[in-house]
Order: C-alpha cells, then structure tokens, then sequence
C-alpha cells in the first residue's frame, strides 16, 4: 500500500490569531513523517505564520492553493512558482473546482500551472472531479479521464504528483460519496494513468479523496485499495483533523 497523503485545505477561511491554535494542535497528532505526508494548504498571507509555528516539525508541511501559471513578471496579483519554492513551501493545490468553477481556470491553465510548479520543484496535488448532473448522467469516468489526459502530457516527475479525486458535489455539502463511488472512481482514474503512463505509475502514485471527509469517515474511506488518503476542506478548521491524520497513518 502506498504512504498515505492528508492535505488540509483551509481555502478562504479564518484569521492570522487562528493559525497557531490550529496548528499546535495538528502537531499534537504526532503524525509519523515515515508512515503519512501531511500538508496544511493555509491562506498564503498566512504561510509565514505557520512556517515559524510548525518549525522543527517534520512531519507537517505546507502548500499554497493556488499559483500562477506564468513566471515572475508584470502580472499584478500573481504569485509565481519560483517564489513559493523560494518561500520554502513544498506543496501546491492546482486545479480545485472552486477555481475551476468560480474563476474560469481550464484544463489548459491547470496544465501550465502543474507545468510551471514542476518546473520549480514544488509537488502538485491536482485536484479533479464530475458535477452532480455528470455523475446522473453517467459521465464520471469520462469527465475524471478529461481532466487527467490534460495533465499528464507535462507531468515530467510523477513522484512529485498527488492526485485528488473530488466531486463537486460533495464538497461542502455534507454528502460524502460512498466508499463504493470513491473507490469505482478512483479505480478508473488509476487505470487512466496505467494506460497513459504505465503501470510502475499507476501503482505508486496517490490518489486521494475531498469532499465531506471527516473523522467519522476517513476510516471506511481510507481502507479502500486506491483510495490513499485525504483532502480534508470544512474538517480541517478543527482540532479534531488530527483524527483523519492519526486514521490515515
Ligand atoms: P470539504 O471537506 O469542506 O467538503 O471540502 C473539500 C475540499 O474542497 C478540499 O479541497
């Protein structure tokens, strides 16, 4: 089985005074570094604050939850992917339906911006997943090898990959899709990478799930043959995180 990944996905929450609460309390988990990644996707005004919080602790890192796709250069309101790996943070969150959906980014943005965070060493945690009409229509499959077969063509480091399966539909709603629809997904985006790239891949790179996971069931979710850990939204402004970790590792 693959080393499990648990990403925290903060998105537009909370203020500065929040941060090292939370995090204190994530440290507290005693995640083992050997036996789970773990990376808090913060508020990236509020990354400094978590740097100095979490140092000296392997075992929690950190990501952005967005970046540009373009270099450093006149592009206000941009941040580059040589800035956040000169910043020092090692994860980013690429392609998450909330930017997909709210700011129009394509499968062709998503592609540069991995294009761009691989370039600079960073580790992309590339975030797809079907609306609720694609899943009744019975498109899943189709929509999850869509936004795959965009990406891989620039993925040139696989170890440096995550991949997170999120249906829209499920994030932020309190319906977690069942362990059978996660692991039927999850199965058939493996297989896309093994047709693609190979089965030496397909086999160790982590596939996660988002959306509605929490303490309560990260367990059923995580025993699942290609289901390898989590992307955590809504439960990962809470002390209790540190469950879904302690479960997963
Ligand atoms: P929730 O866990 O709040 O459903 O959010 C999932 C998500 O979007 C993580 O990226």
């Amino acid at each position: 089985k693959r080393k499990p990944f648990v990403g925290g996905n903060w998105k537009c929450n909370g203020k500065l005074s929040a941060v090292k609460e939370l995090l204190t309390a994530f440290k507290g988990a005693g995640a083992d570094a050997k036996s789970v990644d773990v990376a808090i996707f913060a508020p990236t005004l509020h990354i400094p604050a978590a740097q100095e919080c979490l140092a000296g602790d392997a075992a929690i890192s950190l990501g952005v939850q967005n970046m540009s796709k373009t270099g450093e250069g006149a592009f206000t309101g941009e941040v580059s992917a040589g800035q956040v790996a000169d910043a020092g943070i090692p994860y980013v969150l690429v392609g998450h339906s909330e930017r997909r959906s709210l700011y129009g980014e394509t499968d062709e943005d998503c592609a540069a911006k991995t294009k761009a965070a691989l370039e600079k060493g960073l580790t992309v945690v590339f975030c797809i997943g079907e609306q609720l009409a694609e899943r009744q229509s019975g498109k899943t499959t189709e929509v999850c090898e869509k936004q795959m077969k965009a990406v891989i063509p620039v993925v040139t480091d696989w170890a440096k990959m995550v991949i997170a399966y999120e249906p829209v539909w499920a994030i932020g709603t309190g319906v977690v899709a069942t362990p059978l629809q996660a692991q039927d997904t999850q199965y058939q985006v493996r297989r896309v990478i093994r047709d693609e790239c190979g089965s030496e891949i397909a086999d160790s790179v982590r596939i996660i799930y988002g959306g509605s996971a929490n303490e309560k069931n990260c367990k059923a979710l995580g025993d699942l043959p290609d289901v390898d850990g989590f992307l955590v939204g809504g439960a990962s402004l809470k002390p209790s995180f540190t469950e879904i970790i302690t479960t997963a590792q």
